[in-house]
């Protein structure tokens, strides 16, 4: 109806052009074209003039058929039928249009005018019916209404369609929301909910329609979720990010009541109002529910990894203070005790260097599950360290009840834990320390049982000791000389002392020990006893150690330079060198700096460290075997009862511990294990340095059984370097 044409009615009716277009897209009554039908040609053309000089724009035809032909070509937006043609008649015309081009508005312009024929008329689709001849007003009139009325329906249709899309599209938008969206009514039952509903929670939207919503929220969230689900407040103050759980549907009940299974949801709401402001009459409320059971999954994750060992699931030292800190508060409250015990594997770093990391963690595992076993649900244990462990029994009636669950502690690990085939055998030492004797804080009983653990460990490990008040001045003893190592470091306040080693056949010195002492600035000279044990403990051992195998061989090297080049220095090792990176090559190193062979150096291992890792310590004192450097076992014959170790490593000297010597007397005293060490060395092709050579009478006893190397205060004290060599000169 909007567009121009240019079609060529009949022949002798050539279409017309005219009028003016309505401002509003509209076409105003006057633009519209109009379709005049009738057989008979002085009426058509008449009324084709009389239109076209109101401004219509008309196209003519002769007939039924020829009308329908245009009507399907082109649009038109009024059609003038006459009823009265041959062939077809207006009425089947009628028919037809209202069939076919039910846009085009008809009215009917006849020389019949009876009633019936009228009816028939507008009961098939025509808009007004005017009797022939007609007046022009009357027939403009009758056009201009007709067509502003069809303008009108069809201007509502169009809206109506345009409304129906929109509303299409809008469904489409919110049922494939990722988030249910959902509405209340003022009492809080669901009147809408969109699809999601179904995927996320299993329900269809009508399962829930008329329900109360907080019939949906998990039990525990109810109380924190009722304002938020059926919110009343809008704007800033209305609800939003609201976290909570929604029940999911439970297939199995048939009246659709929620299940157990529930996910977390965050919902945003806001309430509806009549006149879209706080002030009309509350509606009910339009939400917004998101699914965060990812976020949450991740979230704790990470939760756990911030508060848990990855390794045994246990809690880690985070969660251990914070639950210490609980049971600590209520422990005051309630006036009652608690315990907290520190646990540390004995050995555990020579499992986990002879076997393998891998064998380590295991074991680690193992052990963790088979603490955990002996323990209630209300106790905490953590792993705080490598091979540290914290527990916490909150709530105990004395120190019986803790004894008893560390002795359950200690029985537990003497089964082995079966790794790779191997049986590794594992133990504890257990420090203990109750609340409130041994402390009142958390870093207090931590360190109250720290230290009464390292008391066991000094002990011979496996078992468990209680604090004491004492141990609290051992402590902090060890505290000074730890930090005291560390300035005589620094200050270079050590030196080492020669103590002597004779030949008693040829009474010719073979050998020196090179002792440690610490010169220090207040206290004056402090003996090795005192300080090694707490830099083994500390790990400053490898500093002190690597810092006497330079000076001892310094000392060597000029002794060489002076011409002794038969004697042997010996120096002691702690078990924390041996398991060193470098440990071969800083010995390698040192000598060939120095110039010294490699048969000149003799190594004192004690059996206790040698025994720690049998394997590695062979293969790493084979290597320096084959350069020459001695290997001595120190302390022998008060370690370990077997002695297969002997043959197993490359040794060459057995140091034969003081206890030996020390009761005997005089040259024709008895002492068999002495006798039978002897023979023993004498078999293996091993030397035997004697200690603690203190009188005449040992002295001629070991002549006796032709001992090579002797040491002790009766052939010569420890001295300084200065007095060694004035000795050797001598
Ligand atoms: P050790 O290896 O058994 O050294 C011998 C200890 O016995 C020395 O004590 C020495 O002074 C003492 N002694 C020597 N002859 C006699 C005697 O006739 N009677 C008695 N009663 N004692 C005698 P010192 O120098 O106090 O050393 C104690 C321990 O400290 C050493 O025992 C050794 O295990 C350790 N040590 C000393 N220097 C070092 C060092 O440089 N590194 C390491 N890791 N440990 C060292
Ligand atoms: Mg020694």
């Amino acid at each position: 109806m909007k567009r121009s044409f240019s079609w060529q009615a009949g022949s002798d009716h050539p279409d017309v052009e005219c009028g003016v277009r309505g401002v509003r897209g509209r076409a105003e009554p006057e633009s519209a074209t109009v379709l005049i039908v009738d057989d008979d040609a002085r009426l058509r053309n008449s009324v084709r003039d009389l239109l076209l000089a109101y401004g219509f724009r008309c196209i003519s035809a002769d007939s039924g058929g020829q009308a329908l032909e245009i009507l399907s070509g082109q649009s038109i937006d009024l059609m003038l039928l006459d009823l009265n043609m041959p062939e077809m008649d207006g009425q089947q015309v009628l028919t037809r249009v209202a069939e076919h081009f039910p846009e085009t508005a008809v009215i009917v312009l006849s020389g019949e005018s009876t009633f019936e024929s009228a009816t028939e008329a507008l009961r098939r689709g025509a808009l007004d019916f005017l009797r022939k001849p007609c007046a022009p007003d009357e027939l403009y009139r009758v056009l201009k209404s007709v067509l502003h009325k069809r303008g009108l329906e069809q201007e509502v249709q169009a809206m109506q369609r345009r409304l129906e899309a929109s509303e299409q599209r809008y469904r489409f938008i919110v049922d494939n929301s990722p988030d249910i969206i959902y509405m209340l009514d003022e009492k809080g039952h669901f009147s809408f909910l969109n699809e999601r509903v179904l995927s996320l929670l299993d329900y269809s939207g009508e399962d829930l329609l008329g329900r109360h919503c907080s019939e949906l929220v998990h039990p525990e969230d109810r109380d924190k979720a009722r304002f938020a689900f059926a919110e009343r407040r809008t704007g800033r103050r209305a609800s939003s990010n609201v976290e909570f759980r929604l029940l999911c549907h439970d297939r199995g009940q048939p009246d659709h009541s929620p299940g157990l299974h529930s996910i977390f949801v965050e919902l945003s709401a806001s309430g509806i109002y009549s006149d879209n402001n706080k002030k009309g009459v509350y509606l009910g409320t339009y939400g917004v529910v998101r699914d965060i059971s990812e976020r949450k999954r991740a979230e704790e994750l990470i939760n756990f990894q911030l508060f848990h060992d990855l390794l045994t699931k246990l809690p880690n030292r985070a969660l251990f203070r914070d639950r210490l800190e609980l049971a600590l508060s209520r422990a005051r409250r309630n006036q009652s005790l608690l315990a907290v015990m520190y646990l540390d594997m004995d050995r555990f770093k020579v499992i986990n260097d002879s076997l393998g990391h891998l064998a380590g963690d295991r074991l680690l595992q193992a052990v963790a599950s088979r603490l955990r076993s002996c323990l209630r649900g209300s106790d905490t244990l953590a792993r705080v360290g490598g091979d540290e462990f914290n527990l916490l029994l909150p709530d105990i009636a004395g120190r019986d009840d803790a004894a008893m669950i560390a002795r359950k502690i200690l029985d537990q690990l003497k089964v082995p834990v079966i790794i790779d085939g191997y049986e590794v055998f594992s133990s504890f030492s257990i420090g203990i320390a109750l609340y409130p004797e041994d402390g009142e804080s958390i870093e207090e009983l931590v360190k109250s049982a720290d230290m009464a653990m390292y008391h066991i460990k000094g002990r011979g490990k496996n078992g468990f000791e209680f604090f004491s008040d004492n141990m609290k001045g051992i402590f902090r003893k060890q505290v000074t000389i730890e930090s005291g190592i560390r300035t005589a470091l620094k200050e270079h306040q050590f030196e080492l002392f020669y103590q002597p080693q004779m030949d008693l056949c040829s009474q010719r010195i073979c050998g020196m020990e090179a002792l440690i002492r610490w010169r220090h600035p207040e206290r004056g000279v402090i003996l090795p006893d005192e300080f090694i044990p707490v830099a083994e403990e500390s790990g400053l051992i490898t500093e002190i150690g690597s810092w006497v195998l330079e000076e001892a061989c310094r000392e060597l090297g000029q002794w060489q330079r002076a011409g002794f080049t038969d004697i042997v220095l010996a120096i002691n090792l702690s078990a924390a060198q041996l398991v060193q990176a470098d440990f071969e090559s800083s010995i390698l190193g040192a000598l060939k700096r120095n110039g010294i062979p490699g048969n000149r150096l003799e190594l004192e291992i004690t059996e206790n460290v040698l025994m720690q890792d049998m394997d590695q310590a062979a293969s790493r004192l084979q290597q320096l075997a084959i350069q020459g450097v001695r290997i001595a076992v120190d302390d022998f014959g008060i370690g370990y009862s077997s002695l297969g170790y002997l043959q197993a490593l490359p040794l060459h000297t057995l140091k034969i511990d003081r206890s030996f010597i020390s009761e005997i007397q005089s040259p024709d005293d008895r002492n068999s294990i002495v006798t039978a060490i002897f023979a023993m060395a004498r078999e293996l092709g091993l030397e035997v340095v004697v200690k603690g050579v203190e009188n005449e009478g040992q002295v001629a006893y070991l002549r006796r059984l032709q001992c090579s190397r002797a040491q002790g205060f009766l052939l010569g004290h420890p001295a300084t370097a200065e007095k060694a060599r004035a000795l050797l000169q001598r």
